[in-house]
């Protein structure tokens, strides 16, 4: 049942691809007490054109991740046109000039993870009458070549974008590549839990089975639905 074999029709290989993942994030929500619907699965269909990502629209999927403005840009307001109940994740670094797209064209942020930003944000939303939630992404490897706020600075910032009215969900982490991620989910979740947020968007494909046992309720799986960009 698991092992979908490959078949010559690329929509079916997407919809059995999204059963597998959605059987999995059922099966580890039921292992660790947790209901299956506390956990999203964000679809990161970043490099993807409309024909790959249509066939997880026609099987059901309705959350989806972009990494890039442009690109989400060029992609979804057509696509959000035959379905409109789609939601649209930011799960990439966002440059402050970019806020007020960002702000237009999606549901959800994922990388808010500095005062300049936050202002820009701020602005944005104000200016658009739309307050668009938002993770506060955590630099939760203190790695010099990644985005994400300092562990140190998160509650600053928790705080000020609570005062600049922007609705804050919880944290968003991206574990250094090529070690144990558990440590670091764990972390994730100690601070969100000091902060008193109930949002985690953590795991990606290689370990979103090990962040839903640490209590993910977003995770952004891209390779495991779409294949390899
Ligand atoms: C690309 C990306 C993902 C999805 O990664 P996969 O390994 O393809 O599942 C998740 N989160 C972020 C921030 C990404 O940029």
């Amino acid at each position: 049942m698991h092992s979908a074999t490959p078949s010559a029709d690329p929509a079916t290989d997407a919809a059995l691809r999204l059963a597998g993942v959605r059987e999995t994030i059922d099966r580890i929500s039921a292992l660790s007490a947790r209901a299956s619907n506390a956990v999203t699965l964000v679809a990161v269909s970043k490099t993807h054109g409309a024909e790959a990502i249509a066939p997880l629209i026609a099987a059901g999927q309705r959350v989806f991740g972009e990494n890039r403005v442009q690109e989400a840009q060029d992609k979804w307001p057509a696509l959000k046109e035959t379905t409109p109940d789609i939601a649209l994740h930011l799960v990439g670094q966002l440059q402050s000039n970019k806020a007020a797209d960002a702000v237009a064209l999606f549901d959800v942020i994922h990388a808010l993870d500095r005062p300049s930003l936050l202002v820009a944000l701020a602005r944005a939303m104000h200016k658009a009458g739309r307050q668009v939630p938002c993770f506060v992404q955590v630099n939760i490897g203190a790695e010099a070549q990644k985005g994400g706020c300092p562990i140190a600075q998160v509650p600053q910032l928790v705080a000020q974008a609570c005062s600049a009215d922007i609705p804050v969900i919880g944290l968003m982490c991206v574990p250094p590549a090529d070690i144990e991620p558990a440590p670091y989910f764990a972390l994730l979740a100690k601070m969100a839990r000091d902060e008193g947020l109930e949002g985690l968007s953590m795991g990606m494909s290689g370990d979103y089975e090990t962040a839903i046992m640490l209590g993910a309720t977003h995770v952004r799986v891209g390779t495991a639905l779409f294949g390899a960009r």
